[in-house]
């Protein structure tokens, strides 16, 4: 079995339904039995192509998820858990024929629900910021629990109550057109065959590309 063919597989069942393909599923769909596809899948995190939880069922397949991480996105046909932040609002731009989504979420200081339709075009419009917790460097380290903590928030005074009430220290705040910018091509290829990972050197350049700086970001 081809980890190509598997790769694709996860993200087109994704992006077409909204879930994770169950490993029965793959193993029929590509002629593979489920030892294989199970394999497969390991190579595949180690790629960091995917996240598996503890019992190697496929969690996310960045922008993707199969669990809760406070965003819920809702296309024309199709409703998608969003990953965190950074990924609910780059579904309208991986998506064929998803020109504008709802991406929707609950402020984690105050509990406020926003919604906004995110499209291809242009930002949304908004004054409510995104906050990442979790550096750059280390955002693989458990990348679930990093995509946990890239949320939206009301404002900065929002931000700031969050942090004081859990003890997290400050980690990287930004405004709604530069979260867009961020997410509008960082996962370019990835339903298409092929896909390669972008080297450090590209990514730092990407990063810049859309206004990150300091050291959160390694730049
Ligand atoms: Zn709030
Ligand atoms: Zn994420």
């Amino acid at each position: 079995m081809d980890t190509e063919d598997l790769r694709l597989a996860v993200y087109r069942a994704f992006a077409g339904t909204g879930r994770a393909p169950e490993p029965g599923e793959l193993a029929g769909q590509l002629g593979a039995d489920v030892q294989e596809v199970a394999t497969g899948l390991d190579e595949l995190a180690r790629g960091r192509h995917l996240a598996l939880g503890c019992d190697g069922q496929i969690v996310m397949a960045h922008p993707f998820s199969a669990v809760p991480l406070g965003f819920s996105v809702m296309g024309a046909r199709t409703l998608w858990w969003g990953g965190c932040a950074w990924d609910s609002f780059a579904l309208p731009h991986l998506l064929p024929g998803e020109d504008e989504v709802l991406v929707a979420t609950r402020c984690p200081a105050c509990s406020r629900p926003h919604a906004w339709s995110v499209g291809r075009q242009r930002p949304p419009v908004g004054g409510q910021v995104a906050h990442f917790l979790v550096p750059a460097a280390r955002m693989w380290d458990d990348v679930v629990h990093t995509c946990a903590h890239q949320r939206l928030f009301c404002s900065e005074d929002c931000v700031s109550d969050w942090l004081a009430a859990t003890g997290s220290p400050r980690g990287y705040v930004m405004d709604l057109g530069t979260l867009w910018r961020l997410a509008a091509h960082w996962y370019d290829g990835r339903l298409d065959r092929g896909y390669v990972r972008r080297e450090p050197s590209q990514a730092a350049e990407y990063l810049r590309g859309v206004g990150l700086s300091g050291s959160f970001w390694g730049l």
